[in-house]
């Protein structure tokens, strides 16, 4: 049965997970007709910046808009995706399609930094630089735009094989964030090797920061160890007024949570960003 979850109006296929043959091939089934028939959705969640409080960009998270079943979460879908050989297409899709938003925002007067998030085998597929730089092109956007998230324990599996693909992405001018950062184990050499602008900290630190001394401990680490790599640190999940205070106090370069806005239709993000006195800020996007 659908249920709700992660506060959206999410059907979570709770049948599915069970592990029955046969719905696991409905749903590959499915995944594979939601990519023909361009049933996915990208909902973009704004990026703060510290010091202006202005929107500084925005990270697109896909959602599956099922037929029978209503919005379908990442979480549900992505894992399968990528068992089921479909997560190529579909990140594929995501390149287009946040490339096409990117042009649409920059030709509305609001050139919006948008970050997506890539599958660890979008990473090992050749090609995958080719192919973001020709959807930058065909849609005039500008590569330093662009911003890909990669979760910190799939980008340390292979650090060899990252390596070459982070270089390859940051050979046509795209910026690379590793996502989830602390709960993936880098060691400072390896996170020397990767031509990385950006660490994003884990959700799981900033919820504790107001109560576990150890979590304010590594968040500080983390924005003093990114700062003298020369990385921007960007908070992830931040949901109450106490974690923003402690963040900015740490110098903590961006902000993004539940506290400012959830994942929201593109067509929402510029009044959003209007109503809010977040209006772009020029400091970011001239970056
Ligand atoms: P992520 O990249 O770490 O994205 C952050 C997730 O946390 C998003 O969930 C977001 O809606 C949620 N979130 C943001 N702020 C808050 C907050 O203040 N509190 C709480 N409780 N949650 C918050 P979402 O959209 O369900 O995405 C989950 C994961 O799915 C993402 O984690 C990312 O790893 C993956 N994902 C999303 N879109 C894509 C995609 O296009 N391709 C791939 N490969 N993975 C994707
Ligand atoms: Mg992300
Ligand atoms: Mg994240
Ligand atoms: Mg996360």
């Amino acid at each position: 049965a659908a249920k709700r979850a992660g506060g959206g109006n999410y059907a979570v296929f709770a049948s599915h997970m069970g592990g029955d043959a046969g719905a696991q091939l409905e749903l590959q089934s499915d995944l594979r007709k939601a990519l023909d028939r361009e049933q996915f959705v990208l909902h973009y969640q704004p990026k703060i910046d510290g010091r202006t409080q202005r929107i500084s960009g925005v990270e697109a998270l896909v959602r599956w808009n099922h037929p029978e079943r209503g919005m379908i979460g990442p979480i549900s879908f992505i894992g399968l995706a990528e068992r089921f050989g479909l997560i190529v297409r579909l990140g594929d899709w995501v390149i287009e399609e946040a490339c096409r938003q990117m042009a649409a925002w920059q030709r509305e007067g609001m050139p919006l930094r948008v970050a997506v998030n890539l599958s660890v085998l979008q990473l090992r597929e050749s090609g995958l630089a080719d192919r973001l730089a020709d959807a930058l092109r065909r849609h005039g956007v500008p590569a330093s735009q662009l911003l890909c998230e990669i979760t910190e324990s799939v980008a340390m599996e292979d650090i060899g094989a990252t390596r070459r693909t982070f270089e390859g992405l940051a050979r046509i001018g795209v910026y690379l964030s590793i996502d989830d950062f602390g709960t993936g184990y880098s060691s400072l050499s390896q996170l020397r090797q990767l031509p990385a602008r950006q660490l994003k900290i884990d959700r799981s630190f900033v919820q504790e920061l107001e109560t576990q001394e150890d979590a304010r401990a590594v968040v500080e680490a983390v924005v003093r160890l990114a700062h003298a790599l020369g990385l921007s640190v960007v908070a992830e999940g931040v949901e109450t007024e106490a974690q923003r205070a402690i963040l900015l106090a740490m110098g903590c370069d961006e902000l993004q949570g539940f506290l400012f806005a959830k994942a929201m239709p593109a067509a929402d993000v510029m009044r959003w960003s209007l109503d809010g006195g977040f209006a772009p800020s020029p400091r970011l996007l001239a970056a």
